[in-house]
């Protein structure tokens, strides 16, 4: 009976990997948590309850075929499990890495909400993909037949290479533009080794280059090569290219030097970490040895600072935030992991200018949480006469991200964006107001989840593999 291993929800205690004790873990950039060991894997798995409804899956933006694949594990049928899990996830074990699962699938588990502690999916995830690797059931991708149409892919982030991936294994010929010098994206260059260790990143750039796709790095589109070029190459463009223009403030100050932008620093990191030479690391400019540094924002984008900083060995690290602990935007697991780590969190503080032409400090405003706005989230009120100045040789702003103008900077007006820069893309295509022109991930949903570029990226590649069969079959009427 299937049922026989499971249902152990009420027995066994919810349990996490290990994770490393934050005076261990601050020493390096790896991930902080551990790996199941078999055994674990499968008495966690056990925990689930097989719900009719799984609401757990509903609430997975892939629609992961949650429930099957933790009975397979907790009866031991890795590879199987493995198999199921990858037909919907492109990436399952950066997913189970990196989602907000306590948003997402896990956050929804009922068992969660009968006060049980939720079935740790995300671990298991992570678990049966890495083993899948481990034991090479990860097959190269080998077309059955190659096709002679290629598809041109701008962007290899998390939504670019989900795209390449299900195109090249129908045989199209596949091109992915970027303008690193590795691909990855926000996989290698954003997010921090601790929460994603970057081999784990480059073992899918090599199974994608093993399998076909070639890659074209350190090619800025717009400036190295035009948008057209691209267009007239292919059958079809994808446009996966995220978004990188930085929210930043405007206050007194602002322009001093030591003031910088999250993704340079974080960028800088993630560079040192694969060894490379970094001019604005070494001269000290993006590297918090030693400094007292403030992080301003309160978004995952800022704990992923605070948390760089403390491993760069700042002296001390605060992260200013206007509003109060209970209506921070970030994951409040990272927000944990951060204070475990010895971050300072000063709420209700927001910043009103600078000091010093090389940073001395921020001029600090306390505020209140006042009415709530239409979205019902209270908006925060200046205190007068509160302000104090929060001493400071390294700022970092973390305030989020918005799209680039494509359209002037590749000189294509007619590429329809929305009022917020985002390009227009239909829901499920991603179709954009070019004729076999594609769109996927951040560049549609402004700054969102590696889950849900995925989820973009797999829907554009099966609109394109239609949009390119359409034409295949009228060239050979
Ligand atoms: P990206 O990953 O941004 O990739 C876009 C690619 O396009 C880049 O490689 C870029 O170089 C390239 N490109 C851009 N313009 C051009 C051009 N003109 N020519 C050529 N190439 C170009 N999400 C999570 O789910 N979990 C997390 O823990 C998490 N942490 C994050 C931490 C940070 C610091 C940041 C910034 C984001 C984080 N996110 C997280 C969000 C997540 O990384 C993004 O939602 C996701 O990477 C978007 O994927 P994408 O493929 O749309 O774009
Ligand atoms: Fe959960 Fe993300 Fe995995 Fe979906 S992809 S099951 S949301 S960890
Ligand atoms: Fe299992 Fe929880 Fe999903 Fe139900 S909601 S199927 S208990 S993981």
């Amino acid at each position: 009976m299937a049922g026989q291993k499971m249902l152990k929800f009420t027995k066994v205690e919810r349990d996490m990997p290990e994770k490393r004790p934050p005076n261990l873990r601050k020493e390096d950039f790896g991930e902080i948590y551990a790996e199941y060991a078999t055994a674990k894997a499968e008495e966690q798995a056990s925990r689930c309850s097989q719900c009719g409804v799984p609401y757990c899956q509903s609430h997975c933006p892939l629609h992961n075929n949650i429930p099957d694949w933790l009975r397979m594990t907790a009866e031991g049928r890795l590879e199987e499990a493995y198999e199921m899990s990858q037909a919907t996830n492109t990436f399952p074990e950066i997913c189970g890495r990196i989602c907000p699962q306590d948003r997402l699938c896990e956050g929804n588990c009922v068992i969660e909400q009968s006060g049980h502690g939720t079935v740790t999916i995300g671990s298991v995830e992570k678990y049966i993909t890495d083993t899948a690797f481990e034991n090479g059931w990860v097959k190269p991708i080998r077309p059955h037949t190659e096709r002679t149409e290629s598809v041109g892919i701008i962007g290899a982030g998390p939504g670019g290479l989900a795209a390449a991936d299900m195109l090249r294994r129908q045989g199209v010929q596949v091109t992915v533009y970027d303008r690193y010098d590795r691909g990855g994206g926000l996989l290698t260059y954003g997010i921090p080794g601790f929460k994603l260790e970057k081999d784990i990143v480059m073992q899918r750039m090599a199974q994608l280059e093993d399998g076909g796709v070639e890659f074209v790095l350190n090619c800025d589109v717009g400036d190295d090569l035009s948008f057209d070029a691209i267009r007239g190459k292919h059958e079809a463009v994808l446009i996966a290219t995220g978004v990188y223009k930085t929210r930043g403030l405007e206050a007194p100050g602002v322009g001093a030097d030591g003031i910088v932008r999250a993704i340079d620093y974080l960028t800088a990191s993630n560079r040192k970490s694969f060894g490379d030479d970094v001019e604005e690391f070494d001269s000290g400019e993006l590297n918090a040895a030693g400094k007292k540094v403030v992080v301003i924002g309160g978004g995952d984008t800022a704990m992923d600072c605070v948390r760089t900083a403390i491993r760069q060995g700042a002296d001390t690290v605060k992260c200013l935030y206007r509003r109060d602990e209970a209506n921070m935007p970030g994951s409040m697991r990272e927000v944990q992991n951060a204070k475990e780590e010895g971050v300072e969190f000063v709420w209700l503080s927001a910043p009103k200018g600078f000091t010093g032409d090389t940073v001395e400090g921020v001029m600090v405003q306390k505020m209140r949480l006042g009415a709530p706005d239409a979205t019902g989230r209270q908006m925060p009120e200046l205190i007068e006469g509160s302000d104090y100045v929060e001493e400071a040789d390294l700022v970092v702003q973390a305030l989020g991200f918005e799209p680039e103008d494509i359209p002037t900077l590749w000189g294509v007006p007619e590429l329809e964006v929305t009022r917020w820069g985002t390009i227009k893309a239909e829901f499920t295509t991603g179709q954009t107001s070019l004729e076999g022109v594609f769109a996927a991930g951040d560049i549609v949903r402004g700054a969102s989840l590696v889950v849900w570029a995925i989820k973009d990226g797999r829907d554009a590649a099966e609109a394109i593999l239609e949009y390119v069969n359409q034409g295949a079959s009228v060239a050979a009427e």
